[in-house]
């Protein structure tokens, strides 16, 4: 019955017999183990031995489930110092052929410090950024087991971006990997082309929710409403259709620079945001699992003719 023209089977045919959205087979727990794992590793600052071990980590991950994985290098002058620190987006491809492309991103590079701690003196403890880092990376490891078995329209990247944030004082340079990666697509395009992508940031919160984000309405309107929509359809209600935040986050290069109309999918009302306390602790299996499910069915279901 979930077969169709295209040879697919099971759930990603994307809808059933009476034409509604099947719920994928995303696993939060297992979801969940990645987000613990990652977080293992301790802080994961831009150019750190953290960094290094989580790309060691996702590296290997990727590889053993038959994706392509590649390093987009580049140095950006540390903050603080000057001195050059070597930054790495990984991009992860399915389907390397396809020349039309979606992309599903997320920054996986840790705060230095949690700076929004009330107390001066917890703002110099350590940042483990479990839903702030940590949760996008986790959300692209469950997908990866799915990935494999959906026949999307679209060949599939999966872009993490380093040194989101980087970022000691307020007026520092914020999303360095995410504008290098836009800079780099729109001065010296690749022979494929991306038709739009999806940011996921801060999605494993217990309590989440998530609302229209302003950029991504202004930027990438109709990829915002499919997502949402999707989410409508599979009866997740932690999306919820209302604009609330304006986030600026690693869609706005993709959408200002490289010309990608990009979402974010972000709850912004995480109680624990750059603070001590963003810890596996604060997130859920349940969330991932939610997240996870709607945009599987978007990267499985963009560009399908509905
Ligand atoms: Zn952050």
């Amino acid at each position: 019955m979930l077969t169709t023209a295209l040879g697919m089977s099971s759930w990603n045919s994307a809808t059933d017999a009476a034409d509604r959205l099947v719920m994928p087979p995303v696993d939060g727990r297992r979801a969940f183990q990645y987000l613990e794992s990652i977080c293992a590793i301790g802080p994961r600052i831009s150019g750190t031995q953290g960094m290094q071990s989580q790309q060691e980590l996702i590296e290997k991950h990727f590889t053993a489930l038959g994706a392509k994985v590649q390093y987009q290098e580049f140095d950006a002058a540390h903050p603080k110092s000057g001195e050059p620190v070597r930054m790495k987006n990984m991009i992860i491809s399915w389907h390397p052929e396809s020349q039309e492309r979606v992309l599903l991103a997320c920054h996986y590079d840790t705060r230095p410090f949690p700076d929004r701690e009330l107390l001066p003196i917890n703002r110099t403890k350590p940042f483990l950024g479990a839903n702030d880092g940590g949760s996008g990376v986790a959300l692209m490891m469950e997908l990866g087991h799915h990935i494999p078995s959906i026949r999307p329209k679209f060949g599939i990247d999966f872009v993490i971006f380093d040194g989101e944030e980087l970022v000691f004082d307020r007026d520092d340079p914020y999303f360095l990997g995410s504008e290098h990666f836009a800079r780099t697509y729109r001065d010296n395009p690749p022979t494929h082309r991306y038709v739009g992508g999806v940011l996921v940031d801060m999605i494993a919160d217990r309590d989440l929710n998530i609302f229209y984000e302003r950029n991504s309405l202004k930027f990438a309107p109709e990829i915002t409403r499919e997502v949402w929509d999707i989410a409508k359809q599979l009866g997740i209600r932690e999306f919820v259709p209302r604009r609330k935040h304006e986030v600026r986050d690693d869609h706005l290069p993709l959408n200002e620079i490289a010309g990608i109309p990009t979402c974010d999918i972000i709850d912004f009302d995480y109680p624990y945001w750059h603070k001590r306390n963003d810890l596996p602790a604060a997130c859920s299996a349940d969330s991932l699992r939610k997240t996870g499910a709607v945009v599987l069915v978007w990267l499985a279901t963009h560009g399908q003719p509905s």
